[in-house]
């Protein structure tokens, strides 16, 4: 059912089987097969999320390659709740141990906001991760292209910048190392700090042997047309041609409200888990960007698969069997 504002209550003494944090892509697959073995879940979906920005996904398969993250996102919402999944746009803000149940508690609404708590056996973290980017005063400009010609996944759309001159925009000296990597795709690399910090001799020296110039200037603004860049203009005059750009400023991670949970393995910030999505709490799950490992949609989906099968596992086999009864 869409749960809102307005129906929520219904579902307030509720204990669901699972608690979805992020109807993303690993969500959503974990909600589809929840559903499916009857169990009693609640996808959680701020909206606006990685998958939504992805314009195309075209390394998927079965689908068209020109089929953009928000036409999935929209028939897994239905797919999600036509099996029989409980689906409400509100933002998880905390959640918490109480040893048999989770305590998650959600912002609903932007005005007006109200704070109820659901409560649930497991939890699936399919909250991902969201690119940083570069700030212009115009973000507008940046949004033009980011997502189109100027990628923020190298898996995703190196194979789209083939032997194109690209920009390699970074946030810190490591994140120039990409270059090292796009060059498979690319050898016409120019990369850029917009700014943020002064490269060291060492690194300055391995990208003058590439013959990749490098540029200190902040970004003034993405030139282009429909989507389509030309070049990027920077604060001191300079004008670098370019079609495609990959932007490599790390990302944000989703994944504040498990900070307070005791017993949880990171790597940095990404939860470690096992062969089933299991992080090193057993009644935690984590999918997709969240989780260590590759950031794709089909890792994230198959994360989904393998989260909802072990907790149905997990709970079939403390339930009493069923008898044929006349
Ligand atoms: P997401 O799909 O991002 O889902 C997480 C969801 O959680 C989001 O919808 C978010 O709104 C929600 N959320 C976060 N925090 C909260 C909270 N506190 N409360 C409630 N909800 C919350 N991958 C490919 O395989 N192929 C591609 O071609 C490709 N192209 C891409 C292009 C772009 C521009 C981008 C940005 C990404 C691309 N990706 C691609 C990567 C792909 O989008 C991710 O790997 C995939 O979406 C990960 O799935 P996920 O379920 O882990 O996270
Ligand atoms: P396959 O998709 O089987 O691919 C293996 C291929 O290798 C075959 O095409 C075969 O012809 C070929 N091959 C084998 N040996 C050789 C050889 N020596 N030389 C050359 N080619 C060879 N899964 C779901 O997720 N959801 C479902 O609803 C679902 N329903 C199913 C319903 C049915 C009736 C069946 C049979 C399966 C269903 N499955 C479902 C399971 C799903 O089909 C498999 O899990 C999936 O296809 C496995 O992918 P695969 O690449 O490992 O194998």
């Amino acid at each position: 059912m869409k749960l809102s504002s307005k129906n929520y209550e219904s579902r307030l003494d509720t204990v669901y089987d699972a608690i979805v944090v992020g109807g993303g892509m690993g969500g959503l697959s974990a909600a589809i097969y929840l559903a499916r073995y009857g169990l009693k879940c609640l996808v959680i979906e701020k909206g606006k999320g990685r998958s939504i920005w992805m314009q195309d996904l075209r390394n998927y398969l079965g689908i068209d390659p020109d089929a953009p993250g928000r036409d999935l996102i929209q028939h897994g919402t239905k797919q999600a709740i036509d099996w029989g999944a409980d689906h409400l746009r509100a933002y998880v803000e905390d959640v918490k141990d109480e040893g048999d149940t989770f305590a998650v508690k959600v912002k609903v609404g932007r005005k007006d906001s109200v704070y109820p708590v659901f409560r649930s056996k497991y939890l699936i973290a399919a909250s991902g991760v969201i690119d940083v980017l570069p700030q212009l005063e115009d973000m507008q400009n940046v949004y033009d292209y980011a997502g189109y010609t100027l990628h923020v996944c190298m898996i995703c759309d190196g194979f789209d910048m083939w032997d194109q001159k690209a920009v390699l925009i970074a946030g810190r000296e490591s994140q120039i190392n990409a270059a090292f990597v796009l060059d498979w795709f690319t050898p016409y690399i120019t990369v850029l700090t917009h700014g943020l910090f002064s490269v060291g001799d060492e690194m300055k020296q391995k990208l003058a042997e590439r013959g990749y110039p490098l540029y200190e200037s902040a970004i003034a603004r993405f030139v282009g047309e429909n989507h389509k860049m030309q070049g990027v203009e920077l604060e001191d005059g300079t004008f670098i041609e370019a079609t495609t750009g990959l932007i490599n400023m790390g990302s944000i991670y989703h994944n504040h409200y498990l900070k307070g949970i005791e017993g949880l393995e990171w790597d940095g910030e990404n939860l470690i888990t096992n062969d089933m999505a299991q992080t090193s709490h057993d009644r935690i799950f984590a999918l997709g960007d969240l989780k260590k490992g590759l950031n794709q949609v089909s890792v994230a989906v198959a994360d989904g698969t393998l989260a909802a099968t072990q907790i149905w596992r997990n709970i079939r086999r403390k339930s009493e069997p069923r008898k044929w009864l006349e």
